[in-house]
């Protein structure tokens, strides 16, 4: 069961971009970020520290952000030496994360401006993240008072870039209800709006001890973070590699019952039989695969059509491309912004120019200047021809006849990966028989993959795609305490 009183009444009402009112009110409180250089850095008990201060630049525009001390291995030492699992009732900390709750929301304004600034995000993506934070922080509170067992210790968080606010609030929430202290790194790329949610946790009352921040390297402050015994346990969202490397550290280094609560990478798919409604599944393909530039791990990756419908289901999918907007995400008529930095840019580039060698890019949309990947659809036979995780706005199409679904099925549980899935049918045996043979975490039926909504999807997958529980829902916070008969309770 879920936490009590958390049902869709828990959740944050959010911003209406198609109201007038709400959309003035958001053009009112960012404005006076567009250009302010914010700045970020270790907090260690309270206390900035710190080594080297780098610049933070505007994926879309190249335009400075603001600056971020990166911590270093001393930094990190400090941190544990220091800290403090949090000691309060639970209803306290339920109290504090919900006044998080409310600053978090109360401060739209310069969590919208920096959430396009930094991360890249359009609007209706910065949205959409802000409300999950929100949901996190109220979700995980109303869980805090039902979790008997004592806190771990410390825990570090270590979050990406493409959720830096919603999956960095996430992991540290539930850690802190749980009872435990943080140590927070957040993606090298995004430490601005990580130190503006700390800023705001610090704010709603938890204690400098109970949570420290430590922006820097994977491989340097990521590394010291997962390789002390003093750490009680990892909750680590990135990709697959990662997490590999995380596990061998502390298989190394930490006591052998702390869990290590990984969300990776998916390859996802969607498949489109001849029932489906084209519309429909068109709007969604292009939500699940474009929004978020395809910087969602939940995002369609490979798109199999029936082929009795394919052709036009395909032309109808390449003339809804044409009126996607690709541009600065801080303009409203944005609809997919940048990817987040030009390793990334290139890296996606290359891949797409040699499937654009080999002809098969089926339709490609101009790229404006800057670290973007115009949205592109590459034919393969199947999900077997994907090299891995493509990391932005590229959809891959094939086609299967109505004999092949168990088959398709197959070769989507045989990636390993096993992160979301999307079906469009109308047959009802359908949808049970697949459910049944495949292997992923959320399956999505007559609607997009992503965006799983907190209390109502707890989100999170199988195999290569992560370690369970799903985030957002009722079995994640138990992870965060010393079950009984465990080793290890701090
Ligand atoms: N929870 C997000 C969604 O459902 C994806 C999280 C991620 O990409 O890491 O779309």
């Amino acid at each position: 069961t879920g936490p009590a009183l958390f049902g869709a009444r828990g959740n944050s009402k959010g911003w209406d971009l198609t109201d007038a009112v709400d959309l003035a009110a958001i053009e009112a409180a960012r404005g006076p970020h567009e250009a302010r250089l914010f700045e970020a850095g270790p907090m260690v008990a309270g206390r900035p520290v710190g080594g080297l201060r780098r610049e933070v630049r505007n994926p879309a525009t190249g335009a400075l952000v603001g600056h971020v001390v990166d911590a270093g291995v001393p930094d990190v030492e400090t941190a544990l030496r220091l800290a403090e699992p949090w000691a309060a009732a639970a209803a306290e900390r339920a109290a504090v994360l919900k006044r998080a709750a409310d600053l978090y929301e109360a401060e739209f304004g310069a969590i919208f401006a920096l959430l396009a600034r930094e991360a890249g995000k359009t609007l209706a993506d910065a949205v959409g993240e802000l409300r999950e934070a929100v949901d996190f922080l109220r979700y995980y509170a109303a869980g805090a008072e039902g979790v008997k067992a004592p806190a771990r210790g410390v825990f570090t968080c270590i979050s990406p870039w493409n959720f830096p606010l919603a999956i960095f609030t996430g992991q540290i929430a539930a850690a802190l209800a749980a009872g435990n202290a943080v140590l927070a790194k957040p993606a090298e790329q995004t430490p601005l709006v990580a130190a503006l949610a700390v800023e705001l946790l610090r704010q709603a009352g938890v204690p400098a001890t109970a949570l420290q921040l430590l922006p820097g390297d994977g491989a340097v402050v990521g590394r010291a973070l997962t390789s002390d015994a003093r750490v009680a346990g990892v909750a680590f969202t990135g990709s697959t590699e990662t997490a590999l490397a995380i596990r061998r550290a502390m298989a190394e280094h930490m006591d052998p019952t702390a869990p290590l609560i990984a969300e990776t990478g998916g390859l996802n798919a969607m498949l489109v039989d001849s029932t489906a409604l084209p519309e429909q599944a068109v709007r969604d393909v292009l939500a699940s695969a474009f929004q978020s530039a395809g910087q969602r791990c939940s995002a369609l990756r490979c798109l199999y059509v029936q082929e009795d419908v394919a052709g036009a289901v395909e032309e109808m999918l390449f003339g809804a491309m044409d009126d996607l907007a690709p541009g600065d995400p801080w303009d409203l008529a944005t609809d997919v912004g940048p990817v987040i930095d030009a390793e990334a840019q290139a890296g996606i580039a290359a891949y797409v120019a040699k499937a654009r060698a080999e002809g098969r890019v089926l339709k490609e949309m101009p790229a404006p200047e800057g670290c973007f990947i115009g949205p592109v659809v590459i034919r393969v036979g199947g999900i077997a021809d994907l090299p891995g995780e493509i990391f932005g706005p590229v959809l891959h199409v094939a086609r299967f006849a109505a004999s092949e679904i168990d088959a398709v099925i197959d070769a989507v549980n045989a990636t390993g990966y096993g992160l979301t899935f999307g079906l469009h049918t109308r047959i009802d045996d359908r949808v049970q028989r697949i459910v049944e043979r495949l292997r992923v975490g959320n399956t999505y039926v007559n609607r997009n993959q992503i965006g799983a909504v907190v209390g109502s999807q707890p989100f999170g997958g199988e195999g290569l795609s992560g370690t369970g529980p799903k985030a957002g829902g009722p079995h994640y916070l138990a992870r965060f305490t010393a079950v009984a008969g465990e080793a290890g309770a701090a």
